[in-house]
């Protein structure tokens, strides 16, 4: 029996502490995580490059093409520590961030960015532990800034600070950036997440380190900064997706603004062939409960009703009591969400004209696989991109991506309505290769006896960017 439709909506799960064991990243796997994230703001280089082994060996042993997704700390400024580890501030009182300051205490703390007293000036507002305490800016001095507490609370050693409205100039890529980009092209990353760009140049930088270290990432631009909002159309020309991250966004901005610019952020990506993910807080009670809030489930759904190609996990698998079960319910919630069609066919679509063969074929396979209710698209990709134009018009019908190369069947991973498939390749013949992919979808069991497909494929065969031929297929009639 075919399994009537295959979840169209990717997950990415963050590892952690709860989670990055042999273990655990098999059951998660079996769950239905698409890729692994792994957090450069916390943990050493040995340790990333165990836990991207253990992902490798497990998807290996399990046939799954598991993607890895390394995620930069990026400029995120932090406070020093307490003597105590966390102090419990009071609104209406002062409180100092004093560069020099060693140890912390109810008056004043450290930071590890100096630069800040150059950035902020009297009457700013500095938000801090993603937005949960707030201060006012009194007084501004060579080395430190005088605030008084406006939103009081515990405070506790590290966490991060932000200026409400944006407008630090601390770079994107810091020096432990770039050592970590070499570090993940070092460990073959599938995808690059770069915080805090402000804008294209960011984005360019990015990717000529990991190239010169070796790497083939696609590089995904998290969209946290008040300026990256400007800059949006030009950061995504220069990426391979965006995230939207809600966590720093949401303080940079105002919370009330995310939802919308999620929408806008997430058109525009699509409209321009990059890739969406929708992060942060998702299932954030599940941290504490096997079971979701009704507004989570609804967060979740909304995102995959705007388009995105995956929802993110972050402190709900790295560090939570329940990361098997966010993910089972993650995966309960998509599927539901992915029948409602979130980008349909429109006449824009129809209007279009294209300059590329490759893509000309693409979206004649997806047209036709609508028009004629076929139950799958067979692409036989070499670099992928004709399934990410497929996908980037959600169709319904199922996308399958047949590659011998593991590392793009990687990539596709997160790629809404697009599930990779090996296939190798014996033969130079295209009739001959057909043959060979309508028997693998087939043994698969992703299609059966007399269903319809569509397949395109290009010659020469083996050659990217080469797609210039769209084939219908009664599966099992061919010969
Ligand atoms: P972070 O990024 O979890 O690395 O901070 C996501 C966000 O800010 O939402
Ligand atoms: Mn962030």
């Amino acid at each position: 029996m075919i399994e009537s439709s295959p979840r169209a909506t990717k997950i990415v799960a963050t590892l952690g502490p709860a989670s990055n064991s042999p273990e655990m990243i098999e059951r998660l796997i079996r769950a239905g995580v698409n890729v692994m994230r792994v957090n450069f703001s916390h943990g050493s280089v040995d340790e990333h490059s165990a836990t991207i082994r253990i992902v490798r060996e497990t998807a290996a042993r399990l046939d799954r093409d598991i993607g890895v997704l390394a995620d930069l700390q990026g400029p995120k400024i932090r406070i020093g520590k307490f003597a105590d580890g966390k102090v419990d501030l009071v609104s209406g009182e002062p409180f100092t961030f004093d560069v020099e300051c060693e140890v912390g205490d109810r008056q004043r703390v450290g930071l590890d960015y100096p630069e800040l007293v150059n950035d902020v000036a009297p009457g700013d507002t500095l938000l801090l532990n993603d937005g949960r305490l707030t201060m006012r800016v009194e007084r501004v001095g060579a080395t430190t800034i005088e605030c008084t507490v406006v939103v009081g609370g515990v405070l506790s050693n590290r966490k991060g600070i932000n200026r409400q409205g944006g407008g630090l100039s601390a770079p994107a890529l810091t020096s432990k950036d770039m050592d970590d980009i070499r570090t993940a092209a070092k460990l073959e990353a599938d995808f690059l997440a770069v915080s805090f760009p402000k804008n294209a140049a960011d984005m360019y930088m990015a990717r000529e380190l990991m190239r010169a270290a070796g790497g083939r990432a696609l590089t995904i631009a998290k969209i946290e900064r008040f300026e990256a909002i400007g800059n949006l159309e030009e950061i995504l020309r220069a990426s391979d997706g965006i995230m939207v991250a809600r966590g720093d966004l949401a303080v940079e901005v105002g919370d009330a603004a995310v939802p919308a610019l999620q929408k806008r952020m997430i058109r525009m990506a699509n409209g321009l062939n990059k890739l969406t993910i929708t992060a942060t807080q998702m299932m954030e009670s599940m941290i504490e409960s096997p079971v979701p809030t009704r507004a989570e489930v609804s967060d979740v759904a909304n995102a995959v009703l705007d388009g995105t190609d995956a929802v993110m996990l972050s402190a709900e698998t790295a560090a939570g009591k329940f990361p098997v079960e966010t993910v089972e319910a993650m995966v309960r919630v998509c599927l539901e969400a992915d029948r409602h069609h979130a980008l349909p066919f429109d006449n824009e679509f129809l209007n279009r004209t294209f300059t590329r063969v490759d893509q000309s074929i693409a979206l004649s396979a997806l047209w036709v696989a609508m028009r004629l209710k076929v139950k799958a698209i067979v692409a036989l990709t070499e670099s992928g991109s004709t399934a990410l134009w497929m996908s980037r018009i959600d169709s319904g019908v199922p996308i399958y991506a047949l590659t011998p190369a593991a590392a793009g069947r990687r990539r596709m991973s997160l790629f809404r309505e697009v599930h990779p498939l090996s296939l190798d390749v014996h033969s130079k013949d295209r009739e001959q290769v057909l043959l060979e992919a309508e028997m693998r979808v087939l043994q698969a069991g992703v299609v059966e006896h007399g269903d319809l497909i569509v397949m395109t494929i290009g010659e020469p065969i083996g050659k990217p960017g080469g797609t210039n031929t769209m084939k219908i297929v009664k599966v099992g009639f061919t010969h």
